[in-house]
């Protein structure tokens, strides 16, 4: 990524112009590109890639700073990295993983059936109250009894929709009786399932269960890491878009008439095409000017679509030591800071645990020192893996709710009565405006698959819009 890519001519009319070198608009470019038509990525940052992101550690170890696994069915993600001829390993899950609970110590073997589990251990091995597990698996089959009643593609038709958009996952919880235990899986999904990064009462329960109808954990998403990182894909589809992609391009405006679409950059520049495709995060659309002005409820969407609050840590060590003791760097728990981690060592490589700072403790965890934020990271990985783990070779923190273009992750979420109120127009494009990016997918979105399938939809509407087939 040394040197900036640019498209031809500024003056020139485009076949299209996609907002956003992320995943999701460089697979929408790649493939209109295919089809023969002309076309420039306008892209913010100095840098391709949106969240997926690789980085190196101090001591010049390769990692992911953003999203790192492709999931058991991802399959559109899965040949892409197969395509650019990466390497692929699974993810290790052999051995004991560890749940923290009320300073407890639990360790555990995972059940592969994600919704017979406990947050992935087998309850029965976790030596809790029988009585608490108990609760938390009524809690958990009346959970997964309302994610199937739930249309992935419209939500807003679910049985009693109206009623359960407007009960907060912590409402919906309390309804149930459920006890501490019972309560925090659910929690856990929103703070980190795919939807990541919100609290119970920051969402419906409506919206909870349609991020596990269309993203379940059950499918395993977590199943495959990328030998050097999986922020290879974006470099490999960049190069292939070499002299397109115009990067420290914010869009400020879009203006569309009968004749085609002016976008205008931060700078003033204008950019003329017969199409636009907006693959960016939707907090971040409502920061473009439209002209035509953005119906209201497409407004009234995108104000109740925050993003998610995240940090990302990885803690790097000389070996994976925790396999020793038969475990497998699998810790969840309700420890102060930290919601996860997940052992990411590459075969014959250092070890390396993955995790994540989510939701409210993320936002707390900001007021901190820098000093008193590594504090807390280590505190709770010398919790779940003993003294080796605090001191380990590298530690990064990589704060994605620092990161203007992302404004937080993994993904958006919507508040209660969103969905009710103005579900509907969620995929609907706005003339030659054709809506990408990961939140746009109906199946997998927060993910990398949901950002594949949203550029190949965009292209399909674009294609379509310019009289053409995607087939092309
Ligand atoms: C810490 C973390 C962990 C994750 N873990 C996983 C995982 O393990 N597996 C998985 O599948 N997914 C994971 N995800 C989610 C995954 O990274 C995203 O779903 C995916 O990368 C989104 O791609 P996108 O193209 O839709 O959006 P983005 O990657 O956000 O791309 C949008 C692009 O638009 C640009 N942009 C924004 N506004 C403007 C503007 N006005 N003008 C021009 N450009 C603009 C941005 O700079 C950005 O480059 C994770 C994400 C994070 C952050």
């Amino acid at each position: 990524m040394d040197e900036e890519t640019r498209p031809d001519r500024a003056s020139e009319s485009l076949d299209v112009l996609v907002v956003g070198a992320g995943l999701s608009g460089l697979i929408c470019a790649t493939e209109l590109q295919r089809c023969g038509l002309r076309l420039a990525v306008l892209e913010a940052r100095e840098r391709w890639g949106g969240r997926m992101l690789g980085g190196s550690s101090p001591a010049g170890i390769r990692v992911d700073l953003g999203g790192q696994w492709a999931g058991a069915t991802h399959h559109r993600l899965l040949a892409l990295i197969d395509a650019c001829g990466l390497q692929r390993y699974p993810t290790h899950y052999d051995g004991d993983g560890v749940l923290i609970w009320n300073g407890g110590f639990h360790r555990a073997g995972v059940e592969p059936d994600f919704n017979a589990s406990l947050l992935f251990l087998r309850p029965a091995e976790l030596g809790l109250p029988a009585a608490e597990l108990a609760d938390a698996q009524r809690v958990a089959e009346r959970f997964q009894r309302l994610v199937e009643q739930v249309p992935a593609a419209a939500p807003w038709q679910a049985a009693d929709a109206d009623v359960l958009d407007r009960l907060s996952v912590s409402h919906w919880l309390d309804r149930q009786g459920a006890g501490a235990l019972a309560r925090y899986p659910l929690a856990w999904l929103g703070r980190l399932g795919g939807s990541g990064g919100f609290e119970p009462h920051e969402s419906s329960i409506l919206h909870l269960a349609w991020t596990q109808a269309v993203a379940p954990q059950n499918a395993t998403p977590e199943a495959w890491l990328v030998e050097g990182g999986i922020a290879q894909v974006a470099e490999r589809l960049a190069a292939d878009l070499a002299g397109r992609i115009l990067l420290r391009s914010p869009v400020r405006a879009i203006h569309q008439n009968a004749g085609g679409v002016t976008v205008t950059l931060a700078d003033g520049t204008e950019r003329h095409s017969a199409a636009v495709v907006v693959a960016i995060p939707p907090p971040l659309r409502l920061a473009i000017d439209y002209s035509p002005a953005l119906p209201p409820q497409w407004r009234g969407l995108l104000q109740r679509s925050p993003m998610g609050s995240m940090v990302k840590v990885l803690a790097l060590y000389r070996r994976p030591f925790w396999r020793e003791q038969g475990l497998n760097g699998l810790g969840i728990g309700n420890l102060s800071t930290l919601e996860l981690t997940v052992d990411s060592s590459p075969p014959d490589g250092p070890g390396i645990l993955a995790g994540f700072i989510a939701g409210e403790r993320a936002g707390r965890w900001q007021h901190l020192s820098e000093r008193q934020r590594r504090q807390a990271v280590l505190a709770d990985l010398q919790a779940w893996w003993g003294d080796d783990a605090a001191e380990p070779l590298d530690l990064v923190l990589h704060n994605w709710n620092a990161e203007p273009w992302s404004g937080g992750a993994f993904t958006s979420f919507l508040n209660p009565g969103a969905w009710t109120t103005y579900g509907p127009v969620w995929q609907a494009p706005q003339g030659r405006l054709v809506w990408a990016g990961t939140e746009s997918a109906s199946r997998w979105p927060g993910y990398f698959e949901g950002a594949i399938e949203a550029g190949l939809a965009a292209a399909d509407q674009v294609t379509a819009l310019l009289g053409g087939s995607r087939s092309c």
